[in-house]
């Protein structure tokens, strides 16, 4: 039978997927040890042809308040995916030209716009119904591999005190070893955990360690998650006191305020550093005002709004407001799994400004080997239409169909 497009969704499925990191994470700037375990909230959409689609509803399920809300419910996930999905086509969510999306149809601009980990499943059925990669649904391919970076240095030194920043300097030296040449270190010490001076001292002494520790050649970046807030002061001497460390990006150094970017934009230059300044990941419903600020006075250079929390679609029509601006496309993709480094991958390869895929290094779990490779810090693309990503079957019926929900 020939198939024709715009087929119907005729099965859809939620399954909560353990992943696991290499090593134990650490505390952030404020939170407490990340552990070494995270879940991925998968969903399976299935045509009637047999294609599949995927997400995952990571962001949904967080919102968890107590069973008698729907949020963060697999009652409240299954009733949202039975409207949206079920027995749809998979032709009516998103707009095309060209082979290209250019928008989200209006019975669905709101719901992806609250949900935008949904317009990546619209995307990868389509993608799969048409034959074509997600990439060329986001506009084409503007790069041929997709830098990565590792982002597992928390506050290791905190978990191994008698190593101290050795402890983090060792894992970023076993990731080089493993093919890693961009790195992200947890910093912000001064925040909470440590009293402020020696917080921030700690600070200096782990980032020029690592950067001892990985050579002059790799990229290395900073996120205090707030961890400075109120005090400018100590950030001024982090930065001072690392400036030989040549860091490429500071993250979220202070909450998002003009004023206080102000300040620290003024800094940076004073000191000499050029390291972008990097905010964005904790806007839900990006761009809010003081990000848009921010951009339009010029006091960012990239923006992290999360890939899959916001989505292809919102991405999309944030690129189009960043791109006069100049200001980077750095979507945060901490906590969306082995799905996450897929979505994050396939946009970046379409992203003209995409700076580097932020990278859990998590074991494989569900998904099948496909043709995506790594080496020298770099993804290559997948070839696959949609997402370029399929289930294996044999170890989700090993290992996880058991705790499978049917939407019906
Ligand atoms: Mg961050």
């Amino acid at each position: 039978m020939r198939k024709m497009p715009g087929q119907r969704i005729v099965e859809l499925s939620v399954t909560p997927i353990p992943v696991h990191y290499r090593k134990e994470l650490g505390k952030n700037a404020y939170g407490e040890n990340i552990g070494r375990e995270r879940t991925e909230w998968l969903v399976r959409a299935r045509t009637e042809y047999g294609h599949e689609g995927l997400t995952i509803a990571n962001r949904f399920m967080r919102q968890f308040n107590g069973f008698d809300n729907s949020g963060g419910t697999v009652r409240g996930l299954v009733a949202l995916l039975r409207e949206m999905f079920l027995d749809k086509r998979v032709d009516e969510y998103l707009e095309t030209s060209d082979g290209r999306v250019v928008g989200v149809r209006d019975a669905y601009k709101e719901a992806f716009q609250t949900h935008g980990w949904m317009s990546i499943l619209a995307f990868d059925l389509l993608g799969q119904d048409l034959g074509i990669s997600c990439v060329d649904l986001l506009g084409g391919q503007a790069r041929d591999r997709v830098p990565a970076y590792d982002t597992t240095l928390y506050f290791q030194d905190l978990l191994n005190p008698e190593q101290g920043a050795a402890q983090v300097s060792l894992e970023a030296a076993a990731s080089r070893d493993e093919g890693y040449n961009e790195f992200k270190i947890k910093v912000g010490r001064p925040g909470r955990w440590m009293a402020p001076q020696s917080g921030m001292e700690r600070d200096v002494e782990v980032v020029l360690a690592v950067r001892e520790a990985v050579g002059p050649d790799a990229k290395i970046m900073v996120d205090a998650n707030f961890g400075y807030d109120g005090r400018l002061d100590l950030l001024e001497d982090f930065i001072r006191e690392t400036l030989t460390a040549n860091i490429f990006w500071l993250e979220e150094m202070v909450t998002a305020d003009v004023g206080d970017y102000r300040v620290l934009r003024r800094m940076r230059d004073r000191l000499g550093s050029d390291a972008l300044l990097v905010c964005g990941e904790v806007d839900r419903d990006p761009p809010s005002q003081v990000f848009r600020d921010l951009v339009d006075q010029g006091l960012i250079d990239g923006y992290q709004p999360d890939s899959v929390s916001a989505g292809f679609s919102r991405w999309q029509s944030l690129e189009q407001w960043l791109k006069p601006t100049g200001v980077r496309s750095i979507p945060h993709n901490f906590g969306n799994g082995n799905f996450g480094t897929r979505a994050t991958l396939v946009f970046g390869a379409a992203s003209p400004t995409f700076a580097s895929l932020e990278d859990e290094r998590h074991h494989t779990n569900v998904y099948a080997e496909d043709d995506v490779s790594f080496a020298d810090s770099q993804y290559s693309v997948p070839s696959g239409p949609g997402l370029g990503l399929a289930i294996d079957t044999d170890v989700y019926q090993k290992r996880y169909a058991s705790h499978e929900v049917r939407v019906t």
